[in-house]
């Protein structure tokens, strides 16, 4: 088994602008690929979580998402940190189109996505890190039992302060030493 980085994508991997869904539109978050590179270092397995409403709610379509994420898995590749695998959840409980209106267990909060790559990619959760923008995020982690979920929020507040055992940071950046301390790969 081996633990993972869960990467959260709007807000976490490119800025998130609303309902990003074209190449020119997407903005790398300054240290994405400083961490995915240590990340990957380490030993840690690369996976992608993401909530895409945008498909639920008409915005873009599947075929769409699916071009932009092989663009930026492109992008993870040229920058030796590449990504494992990516997961979305195109659903939406009360505004989703048709068939994507749904209160799916793969849309976050709920641990559906991070539960389907843990018996995907034999992952040990416990030992997994989570890095999300949003309380949703977080509560996806914790539901799933990954043992350590990292808030990247600049502004204060908004946050329940129940909202259970978490990590808050204020910028990506400071992820990087977060990293080492909770997961190191042998040397032969
Ligand atoms: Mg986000």
């Amino acid at each position: 088994m081996q633990a993972a980085l869960f990467l959260d994508r709007d807000g976490v991997i490119n800025v998130d602008s609303g309902y990003v869904h074209r190449p020119e539109d997407f903005h790398y978050v300054d240290g994405i690929f400083d961490i995915a590179r240590e990340a990957r270092r380490l030993g840690y397995r690369l996976v992608v979580i993401t909530n895409q409403a945008g498909i639920a709610r008409g915005y873009y379509t599947e075929k769409q998402f699916l071009g932009l994420t092989d663009w930026m898995c492109e992008r993870f590749v040229k920058e030796q940190a590449p990504i494992d695998r990516v997961y979305f959840s195109p659903y939406h409980p009360t505004e989703g189109v048709g068939i994507y209106k749904l209160d799916h267990i793969s849309r976050k909060p709920h641990p559906g996505m991070i539960l389907q790559a843990q018996r995907e990619l034999d992952i040990d959760l416990r030992g997994s890190i989570l890095i999300g923008d949003k309380h949703s995020d977080i509560q996806a982690g914790l539901a799933a039992g990954v043992g350590t979920n990292i808030l990247v929020q600049a502004e204060t507040g908004g946050i329940s302060p129940d909202a259970g055992d978490y990590l808050r940071i204020r910028a990506l950046r400071e992820a990087l030493p977060l990293l080492a301390g909770h997961h190191q790969r042998c040397s032969q």
